[in-house]
């Protein structure tokens, strides 16, 4: 066993040296992209009078709402600042697939949707409000409302509200899952799971009403607390 060592500290070194290789290509890569990305600016550029003289060249060219980014000279993945998301939007690009990033880039947002005054909660809309100029500099009272008499204040309130239950419902069993593993950890059967921030667990369980368990060891005092937090879904009377 002892004999192996030297050849597995080999192979680290080894691994260690292509990673290093790989970052330093993947850079040349990114750099290799930018002057392109320039380059293409700057040909463009040059040939907007010709087309200007040929109404068929300067008609715009259908793009396909999924095109790449890197067709359409949309965001670099070296935005995101992380490097794994980075190794997958190269994957994405190089396989021609496009990304949440390139279509932010091309989507125009609707003016009514981004104040949230677009109301589709009941089928007599959809009932959108717009803000025009006039009510906006006082010139004209602000007289809008949806079909059923909201306000845009309303509507802009509902939208938010209904966002963030929908998001947090679709969380929800994420938060399950947690609960179950500490659960399982209060009972020893998560895996060697150590007990790291007892404290926490104390203050949780001191925002959940646990006063009367702050005295019990880590393991009970998790029993509790994932006791409790069970109770919370699915709960139909009393305070979420
Ligand atoms: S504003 Fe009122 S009537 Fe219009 S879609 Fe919303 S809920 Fe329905």
């Amino acid at each position: 066993m002892s004999e192996d060592k030297p050849e597995l500290e080999q192979l680290k070194s080894e691994a260690r040296k292509a990673e290093e290789d790989i970052a330093k290509l993947e850079a040349l890569l990114q750099e290799a992209r930018e002057k392109r990305r320039k380059a293409v600016n700057l040909l463009e550029k040059a040939e907007k009078p010709a087309a200007a003289q040929d109404p068929a060249a300067a008609a715009p060219k259908a793009e396909p709402a999924d095109k790449p980014a890197e067709t359409a000279g949309a965001a670099k993945p070296a935005e995101t600042g992380d490097s794994e998301s980075v190794k997958m939007l190269n994957l994405a690009r190089e396989t021609g697939r496009s990304t949440i990033f390139d279509r932010a880039i091309k989507m125009k947002p609707c003016n009514i949707g981004a104040e949230g005054i677009c109301c589709k909660i009941c089928a007599q809309g959809p009932c959108r409000l717009p803000l025009t100029k006039a009510i906006k500099d006082g010139s004209e009272p602000d007289k809008r409302l949806g079909l059923c008499g909201a306000t845009p204040e309303t509507i802009a309130a509902r939208n938010l509200i209904r966002m963030i239950s929908a998001g947090s419902s679709a969380h929800a069993d994420h938060g399950l899952a947690l609960v179950e593993t500490l659960q399982d950890a209060a009972k020893g059967e998560a895996g060697d799971h150590p007990w790291k921030a007892e404290d926490k667990l104390k203050e949780i369980a001191s925002k959940l009403g646990l006063s009367d368990s702050l005295s019990k060891d880590a393991p009970q005092l998790a029993a509790d607390v994932a006791e409790k937090c069970l109770s919370e879904f699915g709960k139909q009377t009393g305070e979420l």
